[in-house]
């Protein structure tokens, strides 16, 4: 068997499955233009569209629709790229194909088109990602950030590091280059100063690139809590659906439910969860088996409470409720109907923040939904998104820790050799973010995320 390489020629469908009026199958590599002219005839001249017949190695007319070729270096890939644009019914795309397949073309994998795009100089891997996020987008605001960060904005902002940490760099390899110079290049009051101005502006980058992981993945919300308390109710309010059933019965609610809603374009995945009691039967126990571990998977767990019922402030005593130490916790006194409690925020010390709402009249719910935002520092009118992934955050934190290792041995007076090697160290942790540094398993992890066709 032969393996796939990057010199095939790869085919698969840029449109998702199911049925549409138009669906296109992209080939991509050096075979692409003699393969689609055995299926379809002749070819028109570049980037014009042109109606063919595309018919199957036995000269079976498959389907008519429109071809067009785009010559490499100038496509999507970079290679030479033709798109057969069919009807859009499942059988007719599988047809075309097949016939692809038998043509000289294999099977794309995931990310395939993409990953080309990338090796081939198209576009570097912030680029690419920011197409991923683009189509994924759950909201107007993920949308732009990922647009802006497509036509390179984010890349721009980490050569603008890049470029400044190799101006220090070049600074800093001076001193090893002329360790007999008078002048001692270390000592020197700017080369401080622009590491220190650099370490604050990688922090910088991070916060915005945070910004970008919160519009795109956004947080896992969980509604934990005893039976009865209104969680049911809670997740139909913040959702506007009736999703979960709401009885006076304890005990409802005996699996996960799960809706995907936004805060201002963050997404919230909120979760609701089996009420936490002792005395549950065989099924509701398994669900409180599984509350425990979304609990432990949330990014932030309401601990919705009955404030009208009299144990509503000893919640935190029952061993049923017990939550893990450590827990990003809210606790959401609902019903406050009842008890005639100001909605908002009635405690925040401490790191414990107690809010008081009513899931019945919806008091309380806008104070919920920007606490929420506020704790895990999404920040909704600060404008200019750029997307961005966790491992772009990670590789922008290890450039800061480099750099502030750096400075701290440049502070110390340590030998130059140790103050390059933590710069060449963070020179590389930036160089991965667009890809300039890469391997082909961190590739392999990321491409092989993508959909089949991207
Ligand atoms: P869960 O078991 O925690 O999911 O609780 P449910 O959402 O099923 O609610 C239990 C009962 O409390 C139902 O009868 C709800 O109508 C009622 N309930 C929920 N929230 C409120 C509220 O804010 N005020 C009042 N008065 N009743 C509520």
């Amino acid at each position: 068997m032969t393996l796939p390489t990057d010199s095939d020629t790869i085919a698969a469908p840029a449109t998702p499955p199911g049925s549409g009026g138009v669906a296109v199958v992209r080939v991509s590599g050096n075979a692409a233009a003699e393969i689609a002219a055995k299926v379809a005839g002749e070819i028109a001249p570049p980037r014009q569209a042109s109606l063919r017949s595309f018919c199957d190695p036995e000269g079976c007319r498959i389907d008519q629709g429109l071809l067009i070729y785009f010559p490499g270096p100038a496509s999507f890939t970079g290679e030479d790229v033709v798109e057969f644009h069919c009807h859009g019914g499942p059988v007719v795309v599988d047809l075309l194909l097949q016939t692809l397949l038998q043509t000289g073309a294999r099977f794309a994998q995931p990310g395939e088109f993409s990953r080309r795009a990338f090796l081939n100089g198209r576009m570097d891997l912030t680029q690419v990602e920011a197409v991923a996020d683009l189509i994924e987008a759950g909201s107007e605001q993920a949308a732009r950030a990922a647009v802006r960060s497509m036509r390179g904005e984010f890349s721009s902002q980490v050569h603008i590091l890049a470029e400044k940490l190799l101006e220090l760099r070049v600074f800093v390899e001076a001193a090893l280059d002329f360790p007999d110079e008078e002048i001692d290049f270390l000592a020197d009051e700017s080369v401080q100063r622009r590491c220190d101005a650099l370490c604050a502006d990688v922090d910088k980058l991070a916060a915005t690139a945070r910004q970008g992981t919160l519009l795109r993945d956004g947080i896992s919300v969980v509604l934990a809590g005893p039976p009865n308390a209104g969680k049911s109710s809670l997740l139909n309010r913040l959702t506007g659906q009736e999703t979960a059933i709401v009885t006076h019965l304890p005990g409802t609610t005996r699996d996960v439910l799960r809706e995907h809603i936004s805060i201002d374009g963050m997404p919230l995945h909120v979760i609701d969860t089996a009420g936490l009691r002792g005395e549950a039967d065989l099924v509701e126990a398994e669900g409180i088996r599984r509350a425990r571990r979304e609990i432990d998977n949330a990014d932030r767990v309401l601990l919705v409470v009955d404030a009208s019922a009299p144990s509503a402030d000893e919640v935190g005593a029952d061993p049923m409720v017990d939550l893990p130490d450590g827990l990003a916790c809210t606790i959401v006194r609902n019903k406050i109907d009842l008890t005639g409690e100001p909605p908002g925020i009635v405690r925040d010390q401490d790191g414990v923040t107690v809010m008081a709402i009513s899931a019945l009249t919806g008091s309380g719910l806008e104070d919920l939904r920007a606490h929420l935002s506020r704790v895990v520092g999404y920040e909704p009118h600060a404008g200019a998104y750029l997307s961005a992934r966790t491992r772009h955050i990670d590789a922008l934190r290890q450039a800061g820790l480099s750099l502030k290792e750096a400075q701290s041995r440049l502070a110390g007076g340590h030998s130059p050799e140790i103050v390059a090697e933590e710069l060449r160290l963070a020179n590389q942790s930036l160089g991965e973010i667009t890809g300039e540094i890469s391997s082909e398993d961190m590739l392999g992890r990321i491409f092989s995320s993508f959909c089949i066709g991207k």
